[in-house]
């Protein structure tokens, strides 16, 4: 195929690109774009890596948001889009060729042509790791994506709660299925710190990650508290790792790159 330097099982690898870190998560809202955004700016600035970010979320893309992209890939001399440079990571989103408020409604073959189009039709060039926002969900959208790339791992992103972490299971079983490894699992919303007393609450629940993580064989990664400053990051299109890179919530990300 063109484009592409090996064909090995469990998907293609992408020219120029060493490894691609999928960040998944069997339930939405759980926080998997916030980590797949702080991570890949950590991984660049931190880890001094050539780093791309691919939204592949088709149903609510947010890395133009999180990015603060709102323009149009240009397209190379080969008909391929041109990822768009932010905080120092190539970008690619789903949501740059959608209008901004327009519903996607598409059946599945759409979305899997568009996720082809996302992953074959960049122009990445040398990336040192390509970090996936994968779609919520263990359904045919993060099937076709397991199987378009060559994954290198899986990282799995749950909020503590029981609702969450059932469908965190999943997820884990969906890729072993498909044989790609689990780097292990972060836990979001960990707590709220309380800014008045210090006390920190345990909205969804105190562990449970931790222990479905033991119980699954896996790594807890990292703990991401609540914070203010995260969302306030996610709504202006300035990551907290950007705003704010000596907060413990930016050390907390910088520990995930690390482990990674
Ligand atoms: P998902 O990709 O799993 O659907 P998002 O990353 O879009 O979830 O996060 C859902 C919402 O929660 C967003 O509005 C985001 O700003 C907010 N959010 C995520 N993680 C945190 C956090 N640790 N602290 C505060 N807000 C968060």
């Amino acid at each position: 195929v063109r484009g592409y330097s090996a064909v090995s099982r469990g998907g293609l690898r992408l020219e120029g690109v060493k490894d691609v870190i999928a960040v998944a998560s069997g339930k939405g809202g759980v926080g998997k774009s916030t980590t797949a955004v702080n991570l890949a700016v950590a991984l660049a600035r931190n880890c001094q890596l050539k780093v791309g970010l691919l939204d592949a979320d088709v149903y609510g893309p947010s890395i133009p948001t999180m990015m603060k992209i709102h323009r149009k890939p240009d397209v190379d001399g080969d008909s391929k889009m041109i990822p768009i440079e932010s905080y120092g990571v190539q970008c690619m989103s789903i949501g740059f060729l959608v209008e901004k408020d327009a519903p996607i409604v598409w059946r599945g073959p759409m979305v899997m042509s568009a996720l082809q189009k996302m992953t074959r039709g960049v122009s990445w060039g040398n990336l040192d790791v390509l970090v996936v926002d994968m779609p919520p969900g263990t359904g045919d959208a993060q099937l076709t994506m397991s199987q378009n790339l060559k994954l290198s791992g899986a990282l799995i992103v749950s909020t503590p709660q029981d609702v969450a972490l059932i469908d965190a299971r999943r997820g884990v079983q969906m890729f072993s299925k498909v044989e790609v490894p689990i780097l292990g699992m972060v836990e979001n919303m960990s707590y709220f710190k309380c800014p008045h007393c210090g006390e920190p609450s345990f909205i969804f629940g105190k562990g449970g990650t931790l222990k479905t993580a033991n119980e699954m064989g896996l790594k807890l990664v990292g703990e991401i508290p609540i914070e203010v400053e995260i969302r306030e990051g996610c709504d202006e299109g300035v990551p907290v790792v950007v705003s704010a890179p000596d907060s413990t919530v930016s050390k907390a990300y910088g520990e995930v790159a690390q482990k990674v």
